[in-house]
């Protein structure tokens, strides 16, 4: 039982709330040293700690605290000058201890802010906290249909994850999206993950799972003032799942509710095939975790000076880097979107750094190479060619070596594995013919051939100079600059226009 979204917000008001995780990317666990490569044989990254034998101690990563604090401060967060790691209680069988390191009433970062855009609105996002905790092993449910434990003839389970450090990142209650709630969402988790890639802590492959996000979703009848009941969808794993998560449940909710039913707080799970959530558990409340500080780690008490040191040396953000290059090359939001859409920012730059001018860098990018992309279905970043050689081509260009069609020929060839822009124009010949003299040739040649044409041009139809001007750049393979060809037609033909 569904509503049509757009009575749904007619009728309702959707609040939002989204928790992020983010598997950091330290070479060692949380806790112990085992390592943390994606992918390795079942069971081969463990040690007594991650697998909590009696008597094995935590030791904090200390690296792992230092990507927590750097990610709260480009989120604005404020950095605790003190705080515990504590203990969560529950079972699950991915998760040997029966309770999971986390932090509680004390963050790490906290009180911060992130502002995105949606469509051409800038909308702030506040940070509730920033905090660290480790990841569990993955269980493996075999012999069902769908993968999930029930109907499952059997389940296993690898704790090569288990103990990887992984940061919660929590907003407040986003109300007032409205409409956009969904896009909201979206562009959220979006601009997160490209913060974590700026800063280099994490890879954040939803695919892989080292960026996994909850999404929680309440509504509220249109001039009430007291929130609804929300329910949270677990591990939404793509930008495009964030955004259809937030839809149904919108969808679904309005219609529980006109109905007079009651929205029950749970967690629910998203289905990528139907788009739609059903129901997982009832949702616990911190209470029945038994939190209490973990008694087996030191406070962390990040010293001021080091965390300003890390706030001095945090690269330059996405938002502010995408800001500065819009100015720098002049282009429009739809152009920058269309560029950011296709991640072709680094390209573009790095040919810019390389000499070529910045709408010649994004003509190539965003045009021709876009579409070799496209069509091989590979990323832009791994087509067989660099910033530099592109720049190349713009200089040929430039200095009237090559025009736009030759170039498009040299770029063929580059990607073709023939060589560099140079070596290609020399292979195949693609020079401009400047030779006045062999221009010369090729002009009187097509005169001769297309007497007819000739005639009506000396008696003044200087429209049919064109057939004549495409006759040169057929006879020269294209490589005739085709305005000097004109004029030298007209000359020779006593016509002037
Ligand atoms: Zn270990």
């Amino acid at each position: 039982m569904t509503m049509v979204y757009e009575e749904a917000l007619d009728r309702f008001e959707p609040v939002l709330g989204l928790e992020t995780h983010v598997e950091l990317g330290t070479k060692s666990k949380m806790f112990c040293g085992c390592k943390t490569t994606f992918g390795a044989p079942p069971n081969t990254q463990v040690c007594p700690t991650c697998l909590a034998f009696p008597g094995s101690l935590p030791v904090a990563n200390t690296m792992a605290i230092e990507s927590t604090i750097r990610i709260g401060l480009a989120l604005n967060c404020s950095i605790a000058d003190w705080c515990r790691f504590a203990r969560k209680n529950y079972f699950y069988p991915d998760m040997p201890k029966n309770y999971q390191i986390s932090q509680y009433d004390e963050p790490l970062c906290f009180d911060g802010y992130l502002d995105i855009e949606v469509e051409g609105q800038s909308v702030r996002i506040e940070i509730e906290r920033v905090h660290l905790e480790e990841d569990t092993g993955k269980s493996t449910h075999v012999g069902g249909a769908t993968g999930r434990i029930h109907g499952a003839d059997y389940s296993i389970v690898d704790y090569n994850r288990a103990g990887i450090p992984l940061v919660e990142i929590v907003t407040k209650p986003i109300p007032g999206t409205d409409r956009l709630a969904p896009e909201v969402a979206k562009a959220y988790v979006t601009e997160l993950r490209e913060i974590m890639r700026s800063l280099g802590v994490s890879d954040v492959r939803m695919e892989e799972g080292s960026l996994r996000c909850d999404v929680n979703v309440s509504l509220m009848p249109r001039g009430a003032s007291e929130w609804g009941t929300r329910t949270e969808t677990k591990n939404v794993n793509s930008l495009r799942s964030v955004e259809r998560a937030v839809r149904s449940e919108i969808e679904r909710q309005a219609a529980v509710l006109a109905d007079g039913g009651k929205i029950v707080q749970e967690t629910r799970h998203f289905h990528e095939d139907s788009g739609t959530t059903t129901s997982g558990r009832s949702k616990e409340e911190a209470q029945d975790y038994r939190y209490f500080p973990e008694p087996d780690l030191v406070p962390i008490a990040p010293e001021a000076a080091w965390v300003a040191e890390l706030k001095a040396a945090l690269p330059e953000l996405p938002l502010a880097r995408r800001k500065r290059l819009q100015a720098e090359w002049g282009v429009s939001d739809l152009d920058m979107q269309a560029m950011h859409n296709a991640d072709a920012f680094d390209l573009v730059e790095a040919t810019v750094a390389a000499g070529a001018p910045a709408a010649d860098a994004r003509k190539w990018w965003m045009g021709e190479l876009a579409r070799r992309a496209n069509e091989t279905v590979t990323p832009l970043a791994d087509l067989p060619i660099t910033p530099a050689q592109i720049a190349r081509v713009t200089e040929l260009v430039a200095s009237g070596a090559l025009n736009d069609k030759l170039a498009r020929e040299v770029l063929e060839g580059v990607l073709g594995g023939e060589g560099t822009p140079d070596e290609v124009v020399e292979r195949r010949g693609l020079r401009i013919v400047n030779d006045e003299g062999e221009l010369s040739a090729i002009v009187d040649q097509v005169l001769a051939d297309n007497a007819d044409a000739a005639d009506k041009v000396r008696s003044g139809k200087i429209a049919a100079a064109g057939a004549l001007v495409g006759g040169v750049m057929r006879a020269s393979k294209g490589k005739a600059d085709a305005g000097r060809a004109r004029q030298l037609i007209l000359e020779k033909l006593g016509v002037s226009e």
